[in-house]
């Protein structure tokens, strides 16, 4: 992981305020991968963010490709989703009792996402996806999950298993503090692969849970689900009597309106959401069939709780979200990504380097190797050595990437012809340094 360089004279704010921040938290970050541990150098501290445009502490823009990981589909500092922000949060700022926002949050995600009867909001997605997994074992009576090798579905102990994301940035295959019981739980398999699905079913008769899976799988990198393979998770898990958990934390209210379930129409029987649904504020959720939903503490024997969860703020900023989030918007991030991986794809063809730019929806990455990537050992397998210098020649340039080979390309609706000229300028630049 990196460590800032103690011999450096802290030249920037940035590097000065990393080195402050190395002596009092792990690392110096509050995230893993913002360490920039697998491209080196100092990461960059952001003192606002307007529109496209992220602004650092030493006052140098960047375009923003990561979009806080997935939540900023609007732009920075939205100013409908601002506003909705101020005007809640002088009404007060939690309760820790029911207000009206979570009803209309809850109604939204109801209305839009049609396998969803109920919904429970929670803080992360960490959360959703952990409440899912037990809710999953509690109607079940089961105890085993499967997952994919490549996906993450936040840190989990059960799920951290080949997780993708930050362990595959820092090439983790788990994480020590899970103990043998939690793993031993969790079946891994390689994504996209249906036989392997059905193998792990006829191994653990009458002992799996659910799958869980990303709708899209965006934390190995960008891979879709190949064609008839979210089906096929839906035909296994009915036929054994599991449930499927869709994981749309990343593809949710991004992907399409109605996220990835808008693009395949498979319906998971728990589904996990949010990034874009908390307009970058803390706020998740997860939801499902009522009947399943029904299990869950106060009303069923399941537990799960938060002193936080549904806070009014957070769920103002995300229903303003969803709100301006009108058709305009997704008309621009289809037309903001395809733009983007076009770009990426010429600059890179131009200096002869081997690349894929995936797409799953507006998600998307780029893999150096000529090999289209299905599963997590193909991204591992492709040529992440070119990607520390193709990034660091984009922020060098005021194009603030992703910070690891193994993550999604987040475009906002706020890209406009500015930002893309200065993607498009320093591109060649990017590709000639990966070359
Ligand atoms: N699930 C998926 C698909 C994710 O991409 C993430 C985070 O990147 C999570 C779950 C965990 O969400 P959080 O970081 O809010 O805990």
């Amino acid at each position: 992981t990196a460590t800032p360089d103690a011999s450096s004279t802290h030249d920037t704010r940035s590097a000065a305020l990393f080195h402050r921040a190395s002596k009092v938290t792990p690392g110096g970050v509050n995230s893993p991968v913002r360490a920039f541990g697998s491209v080196g150098g100092n990461p960059p501290f952001f003192a606002s963010g307007s529109g496209p445009l992220l602004t650092d502490v030493d006052g140098k823009t960047y375009v923003d490709l990561v979009c806080s990981w997935g939540p900023m589909i609007l732009g920075h500092a939205h100013p409908a989703v601002v506003e909705a922000v101020r005007s809640t949060a002088l009404a007060g700022l939690s309760f820790g009792a029911p207000t009206e926002g979570e009803v209309e949050l809850a109604e939204e995600i109801v209305a839009r996402i049609a396998p969803v009867e109920q919904v429970r909001l929670v803080n992360s997605g960490t959360e959703a996806t952990m409440s899912a997994v037990r809710l999953a074992r509690g109607f079940t009576g089961r105890s085993k999950i499967v997952k994919f090798a490549g996906c993450y579905h936040g840190h989990v102990d059960a799920l951290l298993a080949d997780a993708g994301s930050g362990l595959a940035t820092f090439g983790l295959p788990t994480s020590p503090g899970v103990t043998g019981a939690q793993a031993g739980d969790t079946v891994v398999v390689p994504y996209n692969d249906l036989a392997a699905v059905r193998a792990a079913f006829e191994a653990n008769p009458g002992e799996i849970a659910a799958v869980i899976t990303e709708a899209a799988a965006g934390n190995m990198g960008t891979v879709p689900p190949v064609p008839g393979f979210n089906e096929g998770l839906r035909e296994l898990t009915r036929e054994h009597g599991a449930l499927l958990i869709m994981d749309e934390v990343m593809t949710g209210f991004r992907a399409s309106p109605t996220g990835w379930h808008g693009i395949d129409g498979v319906s998971g029987d728990l589904m996990t959401f949010g990034k874009v649904m908390s307009g970058g504020l803390p706020a998740a959720a997860f939801g499902g069939r009522a009947d399943v939903m029904a299990h869950l503490a106060p009303n069923g024997p399941v537990y799960q709780a938060g002193t936080l969860s549904g806070n009014p703020v957070a769920v103002a900023a995300g229903l303003a979200s969803l709100r301006a989030a009108d058709a305009d918007v997704y008309a621009a991030l289809d037309r903001n990504a395809e733009t983007l991986g076009r770009l990426l794809g010429e600059a890179l063809a131009a200096e002869g380097v081997p690349h894929r730019v995936q797409n799953a929806g507006t998600l998307l990455s780029v893999f150096f190797t000529d090999e289209p990537v299905t599963n997590y050992e193909q991204a591992k397998a492709a040529q992440t050595w070119r990607f520390p210098a193709f990034f660091h020649a984009l922020l060098e340039r005021g194009v603030y990437g992703p910070p690891s080979a193994f993550e999604t390309w987040f475009v906002s609706s706020a890209l406009d012809d500015d930002a893309f000229s200065r993607i498009a300028d320093a591109l060649p630049h990017a590709a000639r340094a990966a070359a």
